[in-house]
Parts: structure tokens; C-alpha cells; sequence
């Protein structure tokens, strides 16, 4: 089945997590913006040093950088069958890139995971320590929460008028999340 779709959700809804899931069950490739991001930070390229002053402060790469990025990763063969995109688009402006990216063959779905965020930033602090992201310190991720409630929140109610949003109740076990996408993926 070939599946174009979006996952949307605030920092730490495990949107990353389950865009995995999700990839597995359909055999489809997952492109996440955050670690393209971290791909090349750590390759130290000259896209990883200027994303990485706004990363490290919780703000987002601006629309022009991060939108060419993906116009290139979507330009390689083996999304030719559809892809999961995690992480962008993350505000109107981006969304409306896509849509030109994307010409004739536009989206399917997008999943919107839907949190409490006092759970989420629970999570992100545990996270913190699993990962070492430099990104994952307490003010840090309030500001990356309040950037998404800004910028990218707004995205379902457009998502959702162009009858593409797919809202999947986010809060619970792993695999009970991952049945539910699947189960909403499958009828779509
Ligand atoms: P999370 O979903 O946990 O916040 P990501 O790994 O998706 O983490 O993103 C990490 C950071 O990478 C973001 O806080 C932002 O600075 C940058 N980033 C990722 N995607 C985008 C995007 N579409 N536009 C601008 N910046 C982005």
C-alpha cells in the first residue's frame, strides 16, 4: 500500500516512536526532520551548525532552510512508494511548501497525537537523561512547547478542514498506540 502521511503532535508525544511503528507495519520509510537535523549537527556540515543555534534554544530552524532539506530527502527513490513525515511540516507556511513539493500526488493522512502536556514534559525530562539531546533541558522544552502551541498547533484545524486529520488518542502504552494508528491507517 503506498501511504503518504504526516504525524503532528507537541514535543515528547512519542510521535517519533510510533511514526517507527507505524513504519514497520506498512513497510513504509520514515523521514524525521529532528534527526536530519541531528545527522548533520553531527556530521558538523555547515546546515548542522546553523540549525543547531536554534535547535539547542527550542525554536525552529527557519521555514526556507528546513523546507529545502526536505524537498531533497523527498526527491530520493525509495519514498517513490509513500513515506511517514515526522516532524515537518511544523507550521502553515511549511504545510503550504508541501503541498507544492508534493504536486499530483499529494497526502493521504495526518495523524495528530493527541496528549496532556504535563505528561509529555514527564516524559521529554526522562528522555533528557536516556538521550543526552541537548534540547532536553526543563526550559528548553517549555519553550518548545510554547513554539508548538504558536506555530504548529494550528496545523490540525487546517489538516482538519481539508478532511485529512486522523486524531489518535496518544496517552497509554506503546502498543496500545500503535494499534490504534494502525487500526486508523488501515481504514483510510
Ligand atoms: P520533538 O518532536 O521531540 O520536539 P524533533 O526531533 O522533531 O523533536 O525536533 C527537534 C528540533 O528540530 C525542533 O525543536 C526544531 O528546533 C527542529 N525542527 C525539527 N523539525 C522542524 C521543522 N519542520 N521546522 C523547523 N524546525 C524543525
Amino acid at each position: 500500500m503506498s501511504m503518504r502521511i504526516v504525524v503532528l503532535g507537541a514535543p515528547g508525544a512519542g510521535k517519533g516512536t510510533q511514526a517507527a511503528r507505524i513504519s514497520d507495519h506498512f513497510g513504509t520509510p520514515t523521514i524525521s526532520t529532528g534527526e536530519l537535523f541531528r545527522s548533520h549537527i553531527a556530521a558538523g556540515d555547515e546546515l548542522g551548525q546553523l540549525a543547531a543555534g536554534y535547535i539547542d534554544q527550542g525554536n525552529l530552524v527557519p521555514d526556507d532552510v528546513t523546507t529545502l532539506m526536505v524537498a531533497d530527502r523527498l526527491s530520493l527513490d525509495d519514498v517513490a512508494g509513500g513515506f511517514i513525515l515526522d516532524g515537518f511540516p511544523r507550521t502553515l507556511a511549511q504545510a503550504a511548501a508541501l503541498d507544492r513539493i508534493l504536486g499530483d500526488r499529494p497526502l493521504d493522512g495526518v495523524v495528530d497525537f493527541e496528549v496532556q502536556i504535563d505528561a509529555v514534559i514527564g516524559r521529554m525530562l526522562r528522555r533528557a537523561v536516556e538521550q543526552g539531546r541537548s534540547d532536553d533541558t526543563e526550559d528548553v522544552i517549555r519553550n518548545r512547547i510554547r513554539v508548538y502551541h504558536e506555530k504548529t498547533a494550528p496545523l490540525a484545524a487546517h489538516y482538519r478542514e481539508r478532511g485529512l486529520l486522523i486524531s489518535v488518542d496518544a496517552m497509554g502504552e506503546i502498543d496500545e498506540v500503535a494499534s490504534r494508528v494502525v487500526d486508523a491507517l488501515e481504514h483510510i
